[in-house]
């Protein structure tokens, strides 16, 4: 074996070790038929790069914080941001409270800002609430803001591929996209 095939060899095992990622199907982040899709690629569609979804349906506070992704999964949860329904502050990075499905090869898939309650926390569930939908870190009004990152890249094919847009629906019981993890 020479040292290019070597390398190749290393990089097949810490792939390995890093699990096989594959797709999944992600569900609307709230149980409400008005809730909609605000920001995709750009915020407020128009705006400055942004690369997610961002649902909301006009309110705050209220318990409807969903795990989108379809099937058991582990949500790992991030806290110790104060609720607020106007955002606007650094708060873990900006993220505010938030939960992170981990997958394989570097992939992942984070849902932001939620004010956190006595039920939050990591879990593993299947379309639960995962807390009360609010406006922690930089936000700039209650939603819930999803993104689908290699390595810490935030991706668009996710939404893409589903044909989600600004204005798509993002009730709990629709698809809005396919993350890989
Ligand atoms: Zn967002």
């Amino acid at each position: 074996m020479n040292v290019k095939n070597m390398m190749y060899a290393a990089a097949a095992l810490v792939a390995g070790f890093a699990g096989v990622a594959s797709a999944a199907t992600a569900n609307g982040a709230i149980c409400d038929t008005a809730a909609r899709v605000g920001s995709t690629t750009y915020y407020s569609c128009s705006g400055s790069s942004h690369t997610a979804l961002d649902m909301s349906n006009g309110t705050c506070s209220e318990w409807n914080h969903r795990a989108m992704i379809a099937g058991s999964r582990y949500y790992a949860y991030y806290g110790g941001c104060a609720a607020n329904c106007s955002g606007g502050t650094t708060c873990n990075g900006g993220a505010g409270n938030y939960y992170v499905v981990t997958g394989g090869s570097g992939w992942d898939f984070r849902q932001l800002h939620l004010n956190a309650n006595t039920s939050s926390g990591s879990k593993t569930c299947d379309g639960c609430a995962l807390g009360l939908v609010g406006s922690t870190g930089n936000s700039t009004g209650a939603h819930v803001h999803a993104d689908n990152r290699q390595y810490g890249t935030r991706k668009s094919a996710w939404y893409t591929s589903k044909g989600t847009t600004c204005g798509s629906s993002a009730y709990c019981g629709n698809v809005v996209g396919y993350p890989t993890l």
